[in-house]
């Protein structure tokens, strides 16, 4: 098991970015209202988690850590509808394969637990302090896993990458608290009161925040809300169209154009436009189970999508230039 453990990390975990993304995703999962992320060296040196939510229960904790473990979902058929970030029960087994993991976790009645965990085998294991919430702390990635060591990019590069993911889970969970620092620096920071414009302006800057104009859509099976936008806030790049399907931000091509497509005649060639939509659906239309990045989705009415978001955002537009 430790050995496929080592391997399914090679999927899972490509860089310190992937394991704030997993953690932050357990940490919603939970249904943390504040989320706390802290790197050192790009989390090549450590990567914290904190949040305030259910937290597990001692007896489980051992469990967690093991391969295909998840709580998330007890019957194939709740694979046809996935309600929880996470579902496929890797995460923590394939991280604790390829560093050492301190956590310290409760579900604050009664003492929580702290475990250390290195290379995969729980070598420390004693009751902690019964504040609700996990504690997940994440040192030397990738230390017995050199080959992979050497492809992480400069320290600025996995940065990146971490503040990308913590801008996407803020702009998706208005109501959720974040807060991202680098080595003692705050980088990100939302106050989780719900107000999405708000966390545009934490993300994108206050001028950005200004120039967005609200959408929202439904049609049979989807409801689409957020903000689009003017298009004179272009960037040269598809990566400020966020768009998130059922709390998960997914790339999704056939949407990508749809957007794009109402915006046709409005941007030049080569611009995309600013935008973050929150689009729900029952999660049996849609089926992430894709790839292990969970970034990919099929849709089963993806046209019945791509036509709501053309025309209404072609029409917020419109009526917005008036
Ligand atoms: P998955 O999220 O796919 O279920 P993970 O390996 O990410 O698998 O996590 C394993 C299990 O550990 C989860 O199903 C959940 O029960 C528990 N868990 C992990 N992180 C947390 C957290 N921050 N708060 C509460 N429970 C957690
Ligand atoms: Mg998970």
């Amino acid at each position: 098991e430790l050995l496929s453990n080592k391997i399914a990390a090679g999927e899972v975990v490509e860089r310190p970015a992937s394991v704030v993304k997993e953690l932050v995703e357990n940490a919603i999962d939970a249904d943390s209202t504040r989320i706390e992320v802290e790197l050192e060296e790009g989390g090549l040196h450590l990567i914290r988690v904190l949040d305030n939510g259910s937290g597990i229960e001692p007896d489980d904790c051992e469990l967690a850590f093991s391969r295909h473990a998840t709580s998330k979902i007890k019957q194939e058929q709740d694979l046809y509808q996935i309600r929880t970030m996470g579902f496929r029960g890797e995460a923590l087994p394939s991280i604790a394969s390829v560093s050492e993991v301190h956590m310290t976790s409760s579900t604050g009645d009664g003492a929580g637990v702290s475990l250390i965990i290195k290379s995969g085998l729980i070598t420390e294991k004693k009751p902690a302090k019964s504040r609700r919430g996990t504690d997940f702390i994440v040192r030397n990635l990738f230390f017995n896993t050199p080959a992979r060591l050497k492809h992480m990019k400069t320290i600025q590069t996995e940065m990146a990458h971490t503040a990308d993911i913590m801008n996407r889970f803020a702009l998706a969970y208005p109501s959720v608290s974040f807060r991202l620092k680098h080595n003692g620096r705050e980088i990100l920071h939302t106050t989780g009161n719900g107000n999405l414009l708000q966390v545009i302006a934490a993300v994108y800057g206050m001028q950005t925040a200004k120039q967005m104009i609200p959408v929202s859509l439904k049609s049979l099976d989807y409801e689409v809300t957020g903000y689009v936008a003017k298009p004179e806030v272009n960037r040269a790049s598809r990566s400020y169209m966020s768009l998130f399907m059922n709390g998960r931000y997914i790339r999704s091509y056939g949407v990508n154009k749809a957007l794009q497509a109402a915006y046709h005649t409005l941007l030049p060639i080569g611009r995309f436009p600013v935008c973050v939509l929150s689009i729900t659906m029952d999660p049996v239309l849609i089926d992430v189970n894709v790839h292990p990045s969970k970034q990919e989705a099929r849709l089963s009415k993806e046209a019945e999508l791509a036509a709501l978001i053309e025309t209404g955002i072609k029409k917020a537009l419109q009526s917005s230039s008036l």
